[in-house]
């Protein structure tokens, strides 16, 4: 049977591989390995989805008014420069959709969030990888790397898997060191979690340079990743293009009710930051201290690189985690194969994750 010709760069993707959930023999697992809330879902977003269920006959405002509302009153941010995605997963999509194609070349750090490079494939762009430095981004290098078909830059700012952040000053040379036709992404998907005087999420480089957009989600502090929903804070213009593209109806009714409550919900990000705050310097505090080489992580995951040899490997310690029902994520996709990605969960999971990762150091 003849098929359909497939178009450019779709048949050079592997599908995305997502964090496990399950492992054979084991009834309860402990999860690390989607950096999934520590705390769950705000209950007033759980109450909020259950008042929703009454109106899910109706198709959701597509405009996504209150939600924009909500995010625009919590930021302080001009509700007409927020598009909302199903997921920054879809916004980052719609960007490369947007902006890239075939003969385009869509820029990132080495060890950069995957879905860049998926979705420059997907569009028959060519992905181009920087290097890092010490496995933080590189903004030289990045540089560097700029040609005449270079479209977007995308840099995740902390970066997942390395949990590393570049300074808003370095932000700002990357930023100034671009085209100016070249758009710049900055993904920060975990910048709840920052506490540093230097960092910033992107706001202020949005609204005092051309052509760059901040993505945020509801997948991390919000404890919403089943929900699917994110947001882009954005030039006019992009905003505009982003509003054209999307479907109608990109964000459901339960997810537009449950996010505008979460961000209300300003005591509840507040408890999850000082969660992560806590148990992010504990985990990183205990492995070193076993002698595990860690990054110096801001997000709400530890990656922790293992040597190579036998017996000590990546490998192993994924198999001594798993024999304890302890799920992480394997690294190997990112271009990591001697490191793992450790999920700050409750303060029980990081007990049991330390306590296995001792044994396993010590045996
Ligand atoms: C988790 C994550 C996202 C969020 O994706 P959603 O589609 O909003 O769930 C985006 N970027 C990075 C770097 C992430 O780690």
């Amino acid at each position: 049977m003849k098929q359909p010709p497939v178009r450019p760069g779709i048949l050079n993707l592997k599908p995305y591989v997502a964090g496990e959930s399950a492992i054979e023999g084991h009834a309860t697992v402990i999860k690390l390995s989607s950096n999934e809330g520590a705390l769950g879902t705000s209950p007033k977003a759980i109450a909020a989805v259950r008042q929703a269920t009454g109106e899910l006959f109706r198709y959701p405002d597509g405009g996504a008014v209150a939600l924009r509302a909500a995010i625009a009153k919590r930021y302080g941010l001009d509700a007409d420069r927020l598009v909302c995605g199903a997921g920054s997963d879809e916004l980052i999509s719609l960007l490369v959709r947007a902006y890239a194609g075939p003969g385009d070349e869509v820029l990132f750090p080495e060890h950069a969030f995957l879905m860049y490079r998926i979705y420059a494939q997907g569009v028959g762009a060519t992905p181009v990888a920087a290097p890092e430095n010490g496995l933080i981004a590189d903004v030289d290098a990045l540089l560097a790397h700029v040609t005449d078909n270079t479209r977007i830059l995308f840099l995740a700012n902390p970066n997942n898997p390395t949990g590393t952040y570049l300074t808003i000053s370095e932000v700002r040379r990357l930023r100034e060191g671009l085209r100016e036709d070249v758009l710049l992404v900055l993904d920060a998907a975990y910048a709840e979690y920052v506490d540093k005087n230097d960092y910033e999420p992107g706001v202020a480089l949005v609204d005092s340079h051309p052509n760059t957009v901040m993505l945020r989600t509801f997948s991390k502090i919000h404890g919403m990743g089943g929900a699917r929903l994110g947001w882009a804070y954005a030039p006019a213009h992009v905003v505009d293009i982003l509003n054209r593209l999307r479907s109608p109806f990109n964000v459901s009714l339960t997810a537009l009710a449950a996010g505008a409550a979460s961000m209300g919900d300003i005591a509840f990000q507040d408890l999850a930051r000082q969660h992560n705050d806590y148990w992010l310097a504990w985990t990183t505090e205990r492995l070193r201290a076993l002698g595990y080489d860690l990054t110096d992580s801001v997000g709400n995951f530890v990656l922790v690189t293992f040597p190579t040899e036998p017996g000590r490997t990546a490998a192993d310690a994924d198999a001594a985690l798993r024999a304890k029902g302890i799920i992480v994520r394997g690294m190997a996709g990112y271009g990591l194969p001697n490191s793992l990605r450790i999920t700050i969960g409750t303060g029980d999971e990081m007990q049991a994750c330390v306590d296995a990762l001792t044994e396993f150091i010590t045996a």
